[in-house]
């Protein structure tokens, strides 16, 4: 049976010699490798300081820390994200407060952020306290969904206006931008991830990218259990001496194995972004010309779409759904019968408040965020990676084509 796998990394001769270097040098933790790495990566990106970390998960809990979020704080998040962009925030012992995204792009509504704040907070001595519980408002986590930066501008408007703080999600927007300008310089600290479902992977990694160097020396020392003196400086000088501890840190440190992969992966990444682009643009193609039931993702004029997720919509309208459960029922049917003939697919990625912690600790309804809803029941991630061929592509849209065909035949 064809199999066609929903991703696959791209690996080669380049990233099994830097593996080797790494491992010849007897340095493994986090050392060289890691320094050049972040460097890279910061420079691509255009941001003067990149702090890796074992995950963006973890990258997300440091950035949160270091910028000062504690319990009796509330942020608002979109609900239609990984879990992990909300649980970082539950870490810290601080109260997330979901949101909804748009329907077209997939990212946060800058407009229901702004309404959430008018009708649930109000302002005293230049906070915003919520209404109910009492916590003040800290700011807002803008998640760039599938490699489409959000509309980080109006988030930002919004953050100076109330006066908030913004951390942005770019897990899996590495080399996305708006204009010339790529995420990660819009102005707030962001993190990344180097998960293999991402554009660019070191196994698992992530990144904390940032302007602020105070701020970077800060989330280096508690990326490092809190040490006021790095690792590498303590090596250069006296051996025996320890470095001072005055605060609570963490251990979540990337290793020079995989910031060897990493550094290997750095060089190819332009073309890596743009071999996911070029097939996405044939996926759009290809389903405006055959496949009218499924909507393609928008990308608003002057974005770059990196593409991390090529995930699509069921045409509501156009397949008469009753309501979105029929509309869920409908998708997980689809999907089911693509991976019975060997196509893997997914559902774009979860909405949080249906997820059963935040459902059950906060009483949440499907319909309270109505659009993550939507999407959560409704999206589609088609297979895309690197080395997939064009007569893959078109296999898999002949192939929902086909199914789709064949059970409105049956229903007529
Ligand atoms: C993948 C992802 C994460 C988590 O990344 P890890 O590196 O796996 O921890 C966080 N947020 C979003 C939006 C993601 O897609």
């Amino acid at each position: 049976m064809r199999k066609i796998p929903v991703t696959i990394p791209c690996f080669s001769t380049e990233e099994r010699e830097m593996v080797d270097k790494a491992l010849s040098s007897n340095w493994v933790a986090q050392g060289p490798m890691v320094a050049e790495f972040e460097k890279a990566i910061a420079a691509h990106e255009g941001v003067r300081n990149g702090i890796a970390t074992t995950s963006c998960t973890t990258a997300l809990h440091l950035a949160l820390v270091s910028l000062g979020l504690k319990p009796g704080m509330d942020v608002i998040a979109p609900s239609f994200t990984f879990v992990a962009t909300v649980n970082s925030i539950v870490y810290t012992g601080a109260e997330p407060v979901l949101t909804d995204i748009h329907q077209d792009t997939y990212n946060i509504n800058a407009g229901k952020v702004e309404e959430l704040i008018e009708n649930n907070y109000t302002p005293k001595n230049g906070k915003l306290y919520n209404k109910k519980s009492g916590n003040v408002l800290w700011g807002v986590i803008a998640v760039h969904q599938f490699g489409l930066c959000s509309n980080i501008y109006a988030i930002n408007e919004i953050a100076k206006k109330y006066g908030l703080k913004v951390l942005e999600d770019a897990a899996c927007a590495v080399g996305a931008k708006i204009g010339d300008k790529h995420e990660g310089a819009f102005g707030n600290v962001s993190c990344l991830s180097f998960h293999p479902r991402k554009s660019i992977t070191t196994g698992e990694g992530g990144m904390i990218l940032t302007d602020d160097d105070k701020l970077a020396t800060h989330l280096r020392s508690i990326r490092s259990h809190g040490a006021s003196v790095a690792a590498d400086a303590r090596h250069s000088g006296k051996g025996f001496l320890l470095p001072e501890f005055n605060e609570i840190g963490y251990n979540y440190r990337m290793n020079d194995i995989q910031a060897a992969v990493g550094i290997a992966q750095t060089k190819k990444f332009d073309w890596l972004l743009e071999t996911r682009r070029q097939k996405s643009l044939y996926y759009d193609k290809l389903i405006k010309e055959n496949l009218p039931l499924l909507i393609t993702p928008k990308v608003p004029d002057g974005y770059y779409h990196t593409y991390q997720s090529y995930v699509c919509m069921l045409n509501y309208d156009m397949l008469k759904f009753n309501n979105v459960e029929s509309a869920g029922d409908y998708r997980n049917k689809l999907l089911a019968e693509l991976e019975d003939i060997g196509i893997s697919t997914r559902q774009g990625t979860h909405a949080v408040h249906l997820l059963g912690y935040y459902k059950n600790k906060y009483g949440y309804k499907p319909q309270d965020i109505p659009v993550a809803y939507a999407c959560d029941r409704m999206s589609i991630t088609l297979p895309l990676y690197v080395q997939m061929e064009d007569d893959d592509q078109e296999y898999v849209i002949e192939s929902i084509k086909k199914l789709t065909f064949k059970w409105s035949s049956q229903n007529a």
